[in-house]
């Protein structure tokens, strides 16, 4: 179905603008999206850029998710996603995983780490662990050096990191800062931070422009992942640009989406209120 949204004619055009790259269309039927998705309560509402992970202090930075709309299923317009353990599941502000869920086959990849001993976000879901293991191979072939820092992240975990943030700073403070639990997409187990020696395994936005970097943008499909946060599209995922996000989606999708530069929220059309006319 998912190929429907590219494919097809649209009832509803979605028209991507604003993005620092230039402006991209895609007709999207709208018989074609999942209810829930069609269901999302979209509010006009500014999109600020944040990143969602600062591994230094162990604080995400997000926005609240309670100002964007006015679901009637939840009170706070927010999506409880029913497909969790779906390598297409789309996490973001508006979309959250269940409070409870944690993949059932998390493993923790044969590659380098950033840092020694044991961590639960070490671990990644078994498909995308292998996926991740055949990546590194492939950058070490090229001479490209890749150390792993940081992938699945608990939902408790993420609570611990949300609730320190209010405690010290306030709610209002942690609402901008720090991720709420369940709208990391690291809690989905498909999702690792990578780096490299060469910008001392920092994740940070210089390492796109690191050899190991260029050749992830450009080969990750290859191996079933995309670079969630891309540049130019902060207004679309509302992150920041992230050269050092994977996320796994499988090849298939991840070539799709690679092939037609679009973000998880274009391809399934979930789109903010102001990028979407009829
Ligand atoms: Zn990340």
């Amino acid at each position: 179905m998912r190929k429907n949204l590219l494919a097809a004619g649209g009832l509803v055009l979605l028209s991507v603008l604003g993005a620092c790259q230039g402006s991209t269309q895609l007709d999207v039927t709208a018989s074609s999206i999942p209810q829930n998705i069609m269901d999302l309560e979209k509010k006009r509402k500014p999109v600020q850029t944040f990143y969602p992970e600062d591994e230094a202090n162990e604080v995400s930075k997000d926005e609240t998710g309670n100002e964007i709309g006015e679901d009637e299923s939840d009170g706070d317009g927010i999506i409880t996603v029913t497909d969790p353990e779906s390598v297409e599941v789309v996490v973001n502000k508006q979309r959250k995983l269940p409070e409870n869920y944690k993949p059932d086959d998390l493993v923790v990849p044969d590659v380098p780490f950033s840092f020694d001993g044991w961590n639960e976000k070490k671990q990644l879901r078994e498909p995308a662990a292998r996926a991740l293991e055949q990546l590194f191979q492939a950058a070490e072939k090229e001479g490209l050096h890749l150390v792993a820092v940081s992938g699945f992240r608990s939902f408790e975990r993420q609570q611990i990191i949300y609730n320190n943030n209010v405690n010290a700073n306030g709610e209002e403070h942690a609402n901008q800062f720090s991720a709420r639990p369940g709208h990391s997409e690291h809690q989905t187990g498909l999702a690792m931070d990578v780096s490299s020696a060469t910008v001392s395994f920092h994740l940070i936005q210089s390492f796109g422009e690191t050899p190991e970097g260029k050749w992830l943008n450009d080969h990750a499909h290859e191996f079933g992942f995309i670079i969630r946060y891309p540049e130019g599209k902060s207004e679309i995922t509302g992150y920041a640009y992230e050269p050092w996000h994977l996320r796994f989606t499988g090849k298939e999708l991840a070539t799709e989406m690679y092939n037609n530069q679009v973000t998880m929220e274009e391809f399934f059309g979930l789109l903010p209120e102001e990028e979407v006319s009829e």
